[in-house]
């Protein structure tokens, strides 16, 4: 997506061999106009497939799936990485390795917002190793529902979660891919859309 993509070059900062900050649009400020238009375009992708529900994992993919459901007009549900004392129903659980915070986490998601009826899709900021994805699919799994596709903002196609997650039979749409850091800079591959 060139927007994107012109938005990374313009505001994003590498840091070390393998992380890009985008605080300033993503991560932590959210510029709402592009993520609208983020969002119409995941949105126009799976309109035509009975999504019911978008799923995502606390803290930075709330923002970008919070709009992608709302394009869908279905919930979006986010997995948390702490219990909480609210928590006391059924849950559903998987372990997740965060890629940037280097700690297993539990994450989870309250069983009664996921049936087996539900098609869903999953959305988040980044795709680095695949393992936010893999945890949530699980936990999708767990509950008898269908994983339909993995909508990521910006895919770090050096690393091996597009892979990971093609293996497990889920399709892949990134609206921005990074083939690699070159001297600081940020060097596209093609994206999905
Ligand atoms: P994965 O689970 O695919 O290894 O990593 C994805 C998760 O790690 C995303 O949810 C995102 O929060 C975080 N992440 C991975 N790479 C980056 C990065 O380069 N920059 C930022 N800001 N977050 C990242």
């Amino acid at each position: 997506m060139k927007l994107l993509e012109e938005r990374i070059l313009k505001d994003g900062n590498v840091l070390g061999e393998n992380i890009l900050k985008v605080d300033s649009f993503l991560t932590h400020q959210v510029d709402y106009k592009l993520m609208k238009e983020m969002a119409k375009v995941l949105a126009d992708k799976y309109r035509s497939q009975g999504i019911t529900k978008v799923v995502t994992i606390e803290a930075s993919g709330i923002a970008p799936a919070a709009y992608v459901a709302e394009c869908l007009d279905v919930p979006m549900i986010f997995a948390k990485k702490h219990k909480n004392i609210t928590m006391t129903e059924g849950i559903l659980t998987a372990e997740v390795y965060s890629f940037t915070k280097q700690v297993t986490s539990t994450v989870s998601i309250a069983s009664k917002f996921l049936s087996a009826e539900d098609k869903v899709l999953i959305v988040d900021d980044f795709l680095a190793n695949g393992q936010a994805a893999k945890g949530l699919i699980d936990i999708i799994k767990q509950a008898g529902a269908q994983v339909v596709g993995v909508g990521i903002i910006i895919e770090k196609s050096f690393q091996d979660g597009r892979q990971l997650l093609i293996d497990s039979g889920v399709e892949v749409t990134s609206l921005a891919r990074i083939e690699k850091f070159e001297n600081g800079q940020v060097v596209f591959t093609q994206a999905d859309a």
